[in-house]
This record gives structure tokens, C-alpha cells and sequence, in this order.
């Protein structure tokens, strides 16, 4: 039976014995306001005693109580007991997510809207020299770094950032930021000292090996040269092996050249200095146009005469590779123009061919070392699959962005995009 129909039931009951006793009494409405009043304070006390128990915490066995409240008491008792068990779940799941995130080889750190401390695990306190005090605390107030504040500041996270460890110079950290909700953000940092020093390694292996490899190759060039121009060697095998030899040696000059060039971007600092583009242009102009079977094909367009702050070995070589790119991959016929404009926000070189294009999918490659699109051509060029990624770096080292855009046998447009905080 639901309590609200015993209830009902108890007070109906009730009633009519008054109404038995007050007929025979004669004293059914004193009796009645009696039995009203009686009922009145009994729910008083049983409101307090419930009042008094929840206030509690309704942490202790509940006060015995008769009809309905026994009923009430039992309902809240199995509601409470049943968010302890789910507050232990979730204490347990807690716990757990804890144990495995102080786990974590790199440092986590949870930040807040203002980038106050929310939470961090052992491994950011021990690198990121962080305390559990720090709690509430904002980031760049105790990471004061310079490139660690812009960072923040800048809010740009698409890239991570590399900092010295707080607590020990020794060690190199790759930190990173992440938006995960509304206005909370993780800041992960790893360990990267020793990925830095393989990476050192293999530079200064590239540097060594190729720097050793020019005289070798000097020597030999010079032997097979001395070869071929002697009178009494007619034979056939001995002339064609000598010729292969010759190309031979000077495509492995070129790639050794090629590959000193991109360790010394990588390694050596940069010179800045105001660069003339316009006359350095000229100058490349003149020196390939004189190279071509057909110098008229080249067109030089100075739109504007803006000079550059930067290293002007490094844009010499830039430029030059992607006009002989230019020349090499497009038929002799057909006209290039190189350019030097300024746009709102750019100084642009731009260097334009028609010739036989490259295919969408391998634009994003081009720049890798020593990819080369296959292409069947009627002719094999040479070439050593370096120069886009010497373009690549050089403008890397002058804030610069290259802009490839072609078609298929229509032709290539390649653009040089410097910001105008360059000019000079
Ligand atoms: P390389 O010219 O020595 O092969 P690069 O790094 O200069 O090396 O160029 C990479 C590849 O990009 C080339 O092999 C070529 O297939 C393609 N490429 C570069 N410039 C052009 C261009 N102007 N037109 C068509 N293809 C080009």
C-alpha cells in the first residue's frame, strides 16, 4: 500500500472513532480541535527531528520515527548512500587519471583563463621547477622566459616553442600549449636534449663529410680533365668512359656543393645587411641570360626599387635557383619573368615560366631534400633535388614564405613573400 493511503487511512480512522466518542460525549468539536492540534505538533517535531538530522549532514543513523517519516528517512538514507558510492567511484577514476598523468615523462600543467595554475603533475613541478603552492598562480609570472611570455602573449599555439629548462641550462624542453575548453588550456613540455644533440650530430656529419668529399673530388675532376685532352687516346671506350667520369664527378661537385650550402643555413649565423635586390636581380639576370641559348626569353620587371635587410649570399643563391629551375624546366622557346614588387604587406620576388608545370599532389614536396618530380621527358635534366630546400631554408632565415602555384603544362609561378618590416 503507497504511505500517502495509510496515511489517509490513519486520519479517517481517527475521525470516525471521535465522531463515536463525541456522540456518545457530546463533546465532538472540542474533541475534534484536540485531535487537529495533537496531529499539528506531532508533524512539528518530526519536521525538527528531520530539519535537525539533514543539518547534520544525515551522516548518523536516522531518529526512529512511525507512518509517513519512517518512509521519508529511508528515501533520503538510500539517496545518501547511494552518492557516497558514486563520489567513491569518481574519488577512485580521479585518483586513477592522477597516478597515470605524475606517470607522464613530460611535464603537464593545466592553466586557466587568466593563465593562472589549475593543476600540475610531479613531472612539471620537478622540470618547470613548480610547486603544489603555486596553485592560483599566474605562468609567465613564474616562467618569466622572454620567448615563453610572447608565446603566451601572442596566443598562437599551432607550433611549439623551444626553451631551456628552468631548472637545469643543460637541458633543452619543447614546450607546447593546447586549447582543450572554454578558456582551459594544457601546457605540455618534453624533454628534448638528447633529439637536439642526435640532430647537432647529424649536421655537423653532413658538414664534415661534404666538406672532406671537395678535395677528393677536386683532385680527381682535375685527373679526368688531363685525361681527355691527351692527343694519343682515340679510343672509343676509353673517350666515352672519360666522359662519363667528367659528368660524373662534376654531378657529385654540384651535390657536395649543394649539400655544404644547406649545412651552413642550418649551422652559421646570419649576416644582415641592407641588400640592393634591384642591382643583386641584375646581376643574376645578366650572368644567366648570358647562359641561355636564347637571352631574350628572359624578361627582368623592377616595379619597385626596395632594398632588403638580409644576407645577400644567401638571396643570391635563392633567387639564382629558381630562375635556373625556371630555365631548366621549361622548353627554350618559351618566356620567363622575373619580378621585384611590393604589395600592402609583402616585397615579393616572383620568378614565372611556362613550361611543363607541376602536378598539385607534389607542390607540398618539392621543397624536400633530394625529391625530384618524375617526369618523362624526352630529355634527362640534371639536377641534385636540393635547390628548392636551399630556397626553403634561406627564406626561413629571412621571415620569408615561398608561394608555389602551377599547372601542368601551363607553367609555374614561384613567389618569395618578405614581410615589409625587411625593407631598408
Ligand atoms: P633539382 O632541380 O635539382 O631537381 P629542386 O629542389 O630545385 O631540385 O627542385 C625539385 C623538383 O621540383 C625538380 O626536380 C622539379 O621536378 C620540380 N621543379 C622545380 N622548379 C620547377 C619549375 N620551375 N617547373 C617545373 N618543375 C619544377
Amino acid at each position: 500500500m503507497a504511505p500517502w493511503i495509510r496515511e489517509v487511512g490513519i486520519v479517517f480512522f481517527l475521525l470516525i472513532a471521535l465522531a463515536i466518542i463525541g456522540g456518545i460525549t457530546g463533546w465532538f468539536i472540542p474533541l475534534l480541535v484536540l485531535m487537529l492540534i495533537g496531529l499539528l505538533v506531532w508533524q512539528a517535531i518530526e519536521i525538527h527531528k528531520f530539519e535537525k538530522w539533514l543539518s547534520q549532514g544525515a551522516k548518523q543513523k536516522h531518529p526512529k520515527a512511525k507512518g509517513i517519516w519512517e518512509d521519508i528517512y529511508y528515501h533520503v538514507y538510500a539517496l545518501k548512500k547511494l552518492e557516497k558510492r558514486r563520489k567513491k567511484k569518481l574519488g577512485k577514476i580521479i585518483d586513477q587519471f592522477r597516478k597515470s598523468t605524475d606517470a607522464l615523462p613530460d611535464a603537464a600543467v593545466v592553466l586557466g583563463k587568466n593563465d593562472e595554475i589549475e593543476w600540475t603533475n610531479t613531472t612539471a613541478r620537478e622540470i618547470l621547477g613548480l610547486q603544489t603552492s603555486d596553485k592560483g598562480q599566474r605562468i609567465p609570472n613564474l616562467i618569466r622566459l622572454p620567448v615563453f611570455v610572447r608565446y603566451l602573449k601572442e596566443g598562437d599555439f599551432s607550433d611549439s616553442i623551444t626553451i631551456p629548462c628552468p631548472t637545469n641550462n643543460q637541458v633543452i624542453l619543447s614546450l607546447r600549449i593546447i586549447n582543450y575548453a572554454a578558456g582551459l588550456r594544457l601546457l605540455i613540455a618534453q624533454d628534448v636534449t638528447q633529439l637536439r644533440k642526435m640532430e647537432q650530430m647529424r649536421k655537423n656529419f653532413v658538414a664534415n663529410v661534404s666538406h672532406e668529399l671537395r678535395t677528393p673530388l677536386t683532385v680527381l675532376k682535375g685527373y679526368v680533365e688531363t685525361l681527355q685532352e691527351m692527343p694519343d687516346s682515340d679510343s672509343k671506350l676509353l673517350n666515352h668512359s672519360l666522359q662519363q667520369m667528367q659528368e660524373q664527378t662534376e654531378r657529385m661537385q654540384y651535390l657536395v656543393d649543394d649539400l655544404l650550402l644547406l649545412s651552413n643555413l642550418e649551422t652559421q649565423p646570419r649576416k644582415s645587411e641592407c641588400v640592393n635586390i634591384p642591382a643583386l636581380l641584375e646581376k643574376i639576370f645578366n650572368e644567366n641570360s648570358s647562359l641561355t641559348t636564347n637571352p631574350e626569353r628572359i624578361d627582368l620587371q623592377l616595379i619597385s626599387n626596395a632594398n632588403l635587410f638580409g644576407d645577400e649570399q644567401e638571396l643570391r643563391s635563392a633567387f639564382t635557383n629558381l630562375l635556373s629551375n625556371a630555365i631548366k624546366y621549361s622548353p627554350p622557346d618559351t618566356p620567363i619573368v622575373i619580378s621585384w614588387h611590393q604589395s600592402d604587406k609583402n616585397l615579393i620576388f616572383t620568378v614565372t615560366d611556362q613550361g611543363e608545370g607541376i602536378d598539385a599532389e607534389e607542390i607540398p614536396r618539392i621543397t624536400e631534400r633530394f625529391y625530384r618530380v618524375e617526369v618523362k621527358r624526352t630529355q634527362k635534366i640534371s639536377g641534385t633535388g636540393l635547390g628548392l630546400a636551399i630556397v626553403k631554408h634561406v627564406l626561413l632565415r629571412h621571415d620569408a614564405q615561398l608561394i608555389v602555384t602551377s599547372q601542368v603544362q601551363k607553367g609555374s609561378k614561384f613567389s618569395c613573400h618578405f614581410p615589409l618590416s625587411r625593407k631598408c
